[in-house]
């Protein structure tokens, strides 16, 4: 165990996803030896989410979770776990955190990484049995149980987790329908190109999509068993998944004065409103280093990132550079990679053959490159990845021939 040096309270991080995962394995590779305390409100071992709705939901999947880290790591580096143990609230002044037991803890510093919550469906029936969400590792070894062959499946949302279910269920031999608001699939985070490929390539697999469908009541005596629309529709469902975005878990920031706004308010380096607390991952909102736009991500990169800065900051060392936001999706096989964030009024290129299932579609802003779609084109994303923070401007003719590599195409950059 790590003996108290300096300080006599811990590090208290509240949640053990990504984010509390990584603020508490990075302050110990990078020298921090005091005490570390994760608390987390599931009681198994940390673990990944990305394969909750992919490798989980598998034909054949060994139905484990994957651990964050391995059982033991967190013994080993005297990082000392609270798992099982909600928080239930922060005195910020005081420094003190309140768990679900009735005991509290003093800390020198507090990291919130508590996440985000799947909205769930809040109409008529959306409480029925057989109606869920996907968030954590017992919700799919609950939907694997139920994707069964033949098995009737409504997937609300077609966004990442939902079109990820949808191709998971139709592998399994399941009859999918999706049922989406917008006219198109992932509209929230792509475009018209990558939405009908995606849709097209779902629909080659059997899915079915009905758009413009705004869900309004599940229907069914003891659990679920058709989902209506406003425009009279009645689709048939064994299971109803609701992939309709997430909260952040705010609460009990909120609760304690800290400042929140769809998301807990940090800087770039994790620091809330409040000085000893910084938060990370799923449930903050912050500024874009690259336009200052204001972000909530969900994904893993986020999570590290914010999870690194918050490292450095708390051991004051210093980081290099600003990581740009990305992201991944399989579905049906196919790996959709984004760089960067898109803006809708962006002006967008299409690189390579969309018949070929590889291409790109790149987004510039004013003709600076703001984002990049890829599907099985690699290249294109690493070196998107680089141009994007270097604040490279491209020219748009040569970006649309894909022979030519990105970096190629570069006018100028703001780092140069
Ligand atoms: C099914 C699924 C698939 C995904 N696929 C991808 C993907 O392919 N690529 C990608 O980039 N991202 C993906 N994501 C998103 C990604 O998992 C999240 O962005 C990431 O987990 C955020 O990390 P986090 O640490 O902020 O939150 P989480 O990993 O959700 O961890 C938050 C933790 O806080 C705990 N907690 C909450 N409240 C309290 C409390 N009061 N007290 C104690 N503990 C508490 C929770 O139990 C939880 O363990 C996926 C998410 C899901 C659900």
């Amino acid at each position: 165990m790590h003996e108290t040096k300096t300080f006599p309270d811990p590090i208290v991080i509240l949640g053990a996803g990504h984010a509390g995962v990584a603020v508490a394995a990075g302050l110990r590779t990078q020298g921090w030896d005091e005490r570390i305390v994760l608390v987390d409100a599931d009681p198994g071992l940390p673990y990944e989410r990305p394969p909750l709705s992919k490798e989980l939901l598998k034909p054949g999947s060994a139905g484990h979770a994957t651990p964050l880290r391995r059982a033991g790591y967190y013994e080993e580096r005297g990082i000392e776990t609270l798992l099982g143990l909600q928080a239930t609230s922060i005195d910020a002044d005081n420094h003190t955190v309140t768990l679900s037991d009735g005991s509290s803890r003093k800390y020198h510093r507090l990291v919130i990484a508590t996440g985000s919550t799947a909205r769930a469906l809040r109409i008529p029936g959306g409480d029925l049995p057989g109606v869920q969400t996907l968030k954590t590792f017992d919700d799919a070894t609950r939907l694997r149980g139920q994707l069964t062959k033949g098995a009737r499946i409504v997937v609300v949302g077609a966004g990442y987790i939902g079109l990820e279910v949808a191709a998971a269920a139709a592998a399994l031999g399941c009859d999918v329908t999706v049922l989406e608001f917008q006219d198109r699939v992932m509209s929230r985070v792509t475009s018209e190109p990558v939405s009908r490929f995606f849709e097209h390539h779902h629909e080659d697999h059997g899915v079915r999509f009905v758009f413009g469908a705004a869900v309004t009541a599940v229907e069914g005596t003891d659990r679920a068993q058709h989902v209506l629309t406003a425009d009279g529709g009645r689709y048939p469902a064994d299971v109803v998944i609701a992939g309709i975005g997430v909260v952040p878990n705010q609460g009990l920031a909120e609760a304690a004065g800290i400042e929140c706004n769809d998301g807990i308010l940090v800087d770039e380096h994790g620091r809330t409103s409040h000085p000893a607390v910084y938060a990370a991952g799923d449930a903050t909102r912050f500024s874009s280093p690259f336009d200052g736009s204001s972000l909530r991500l969900e994904c893993i990169q986020n999570a590290m990132a914010q999870a690194e800065c918050i490292v450095h900051h708390i051991l004051d060392k210093p980081r290099n550079g600003t990581e740009i936001p990305w992201f991944w999706t399989v579905q049906h096989g196919v790996r959709l990679q984004t760089a960067g964030v898109r803006h809708p009024d962006d002006e967008l290129i299409v690189r390579g053959a969309v018949e070929d299932r590889k291409f790109s579609v790149v987004y510039l802003r004013k003709g600076r490159l703001s984002a990049v779609d890829t599907v099985d084109s690699l290249k294109d994303f690493m070196a998107a990845k680089k141009l994007i923070g270097a604040g490279a401007s491209l020219d748009a003719t040569l970006v649309s021939a894909p022979d030519v590599p990105l970096a190629q195409a570069v006018i100028s950059s703001s780092s140069s």
